[in-house]
């Protein structure tokens, strides 16, 4: 039993690696995602930017027309003008004529804001478009810098797998199988020491009857509170050595 469990607890050490890996492997890759995500925020912001400079501009070409329209009457009003004789019909067109100008005024400060406003969108575009370049200079760069510690993440888990697959291939399936059961519900080691009769997964206090069948080794013993194997450290340790020598020489049988 002790052995089985020595042979396991080898099995979780390179699952403790693997699940560390893996936790590793997901940072990178939201580290990924954010670049992505800050990459698309700054694309949008030049979108909208220059639809925005767009909006504005057809908005002063409207105006513009405008004043030509108003410019036009105005040399409709004074070329009628010249041919009235009456003078309360001259004072009317006079009159007509002031409206149209203070228009034209209105509509020319009007453009004159229109203008001023897209000089600053222009310039706001500008530091986009820089700080979009920057980004992505500096973004590629980590990019790369990230999927390439993917890579060896990757390497190191495909290496991780064979040495496990390897061990697992040897040991007690019925023990493993619980095992495995245990791990994918904690994600943590699940075969673990007794300490001060302390349960060292839930850290929660024994009995000293739970910890005499811990000790006999006769059994799986299960932490009550956790659900955790428990194995005596003391003995592991004793048999240790044994357990090592006895699979070096069952190794060199089979080469
Ligand atoms: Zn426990």
């Amino acid at each position: 039993m002790l052995d089985d469990l020595k042979e396991i607890l080898d099995i979780q050490e390179l699952d403790m690696k693997m699940i560390r890996l893996m936790r590793v492997k997901k940072e990178r890759l939201k580290e990924l995602l954010q670049i992505e995500e800050l990459r698309k925020e700054l694309h949008s912001q030049t979108q909208d930017k220059e639809a925005e400079i767009e909006e504005l501009g057809k908005n002063i070409q409207t105006l513009e027309q405008k004043i030509q329209e108003v410019n036009a009457k105005i040399k409709k009003l004074e070329s009628q003008q010249t041919n009235i004789k009456k003078a309360d019909e001259f004072n009317a067109i006079t009159q007509e004529m002031t409206h149209a100008e203070r228009e034209r005024i209105a509509i020319e400060q009007k453009v004159s804001d229109l203008v001023d406003r897209r000089v600053a969108e222009e310039e706001m575009l500008t530091r986009i478009k820089d700080s979009l370049k920057g980004s992505e200079l500096s973004s590629m760069n980590l990019e790369k810098e990230i999927l390439s510690s993917i890579g060896l993440i990757n390497e190191e888990g495909t290496s991780l797998k064979e040495q496990r697959d390897a061990l697992a291939s040897k040991v007690n399936q019925e023990i493993l199988q619980i095992y495995d059961r245990l791990l994918r519900n904690k994600k943590d080691r699940v075969i673990v020491a007794i300490e001060n009769r302390t349960c060292s997964g839930c850290h929660i206090v024994l009995t000293a009857q739970h910890e005499n069948l811990v000790r006999k080794g006769d059994n799986l013993v299960f932490c009550e509170h956790c659900s955790r194997i428990h194995y005596w450290q003391e003995s592991v340790a004793l048999e240790g050595s044994a357990v090592a020598t006895k699979r070096r020489r069952r190794r060199a049988a089979t080469a």
